[in-house]
């Protein structure tokens, strides 16, 4: 089942919140699209507008050829009418219930035998068969997603909304369910909309990736793209580009462009949307930079800068190591590497950052 979303809609809350999402999304089959951005930031109001459980107050909501909202006419079709599934923080399971009724439930008015093979079923598949007859207070977070995400899937949903369905497990069940998860959503076969403001699990969950801020749409597109080109400093911030610098253009010949920036020349593949504006930002991401001792090497296609580290960050097996080079730039070395180097506070090293991983923002 592939899916054609289109959203237009306004939702002001009485508290004074404001929400305005426009957007157009091609699901495909068991594709995820995130909907990213910090706290606050509206991801929960347009879930569940989709999902027909939050009410805007103007615009549409379109699925594949079918109206499920549209405020000038007065649509507004219900959750079961739009058959969607959805998948809440807390999972949000009956207590009283076993696991094959929780599923079950979400399948009443189908004959009996109908229900309980479809439970059968939706249980093989995300493998908890054997938690059939025990209560939510007897499984463990991991088992509990799974179940509530069973039930989701099993009025066979066209689309299936989940609003950070990894957000109430502790640090290590998060890390390992978020592969878990991502298998389950392709084995399922339902095209998805998860929200998340998690870095790492937009990444690993992610097809394609929308960016929302301020209660507003940023960037829509594949997760890889949004990280290394985001399209404004607001989705630099939020997808955590390391080092964004201003610079000014001084030139394009051969489809390059130079920035200065402080008092360092960089070379970079301009945007298209460039244009006139010779204001900029400078991008890079700290994996993008690589450290060498002893001066730089001739390669024509990276930009080659001397610095002075002047902080080491420890992540495990991998470290963060800012640069002084007239402004702070950012690079992410093995610990390995950086010890074989012998690279330690105060030593003076030269970055080199590719031409092509260098993204210009517009500045005004
Ligand atoms: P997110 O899911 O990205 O954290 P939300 O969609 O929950 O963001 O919230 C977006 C904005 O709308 C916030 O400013 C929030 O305080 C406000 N908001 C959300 N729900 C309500 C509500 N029921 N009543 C009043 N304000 C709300
Ligand atoms: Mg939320």
């Amino acid at each position: 089942m592939a899916g054609q979303i289109d959203i237009d809609i306004r939702k002001r809350f009485a508290s004074g919140a404001v929400v305005e999402a426009r957007l157009h999304l091609a699901l495909e089959p068991g594709s995820v699209a995130v909907l990213f951005g910090p706290s606050g930031s509206g991801k929960t109001t347009i879930l569940r507008s989709i999902a027909g459980l939050e009410q805007p107050e103007r615009g549409s909501i379109q699925f594949e050829k079918e109206t499920w909202f549209d405020a000038a006419r007065g649509v507004c079709l219900s959750p079961q009418q739009r058959r969607i599934g959805y998948l809440f923080q807390e999972f949000a399971l009956f207590p009283h219930l076993t696991v094959r009724q929780n599923i079950e439930y979400g399948l009443r008015g189908r004959p009996p035998v109908a229900r309980g093979e479809q439970a059968g079923q939706m249980m093989a598949l995300v493998e908890i068969a054997d938690l059939a007859d025990r209560h939510p207070r007897q499984l463990s977070g991991g088992q509990a997603q799974r179940v509530a995400l069973a039930r989701a899937l099993a009025p066979e949903p066209r689309l299936l909304l989940l609003d950070e369905p990894l957000a109430s497990l502790d640090a290590p069940a998060r890390s390992r369910l978020r592969g878990e998860l991502r298998g389950l959503l392709i084995k399922a076969g339902t095209p998805a909309l998860l929200v998340t403001h998690d870095r790492t699990e937009a990444i690993a969950l992610g097809d394609q990736m929308v960016v929302v801020a301020g209660g507003k749409i940023q960037q829509v597109g594949p997760v890889q793209e949004v990280f290394s080109r985001p399209a404004n400093l607001e989705v630099a911030r939020s997808v955590g580009v390391e080092t964004i610098v201003a610079g000014r253009v001084t030139g394009i010949s051969d489809g390059l462009a130079t920035v200065q920036v402080d008092q360092e020349l960089f070379t970079a593949v301009p945007p298209d949307d460039l244009a006139e504006c010779k204001d900029v930002f400078v991008c890079f991401r700290a994996e993008d930079v690589t450290l060498q001792t002893g001066g730089p090497l001739k390669e024509s296609a990276r930009n080659h800068l001397a610095g002075q580290i002047v902080a080491i960050d420890s992540e495990g097996a991998v470290e963060r190591i800012t640069l002084d080079c007239g402004f702070p730039m950012v690079a992410l070395v093995t610990r390995h590497a950086r010890e074989e180097m012998g690279l330690a506070l105060g030593a003076i090293v030269t970055a080199a950052v590719k031409a092509t991983a260098v993204h210009l923002i517009p500045r005004n």
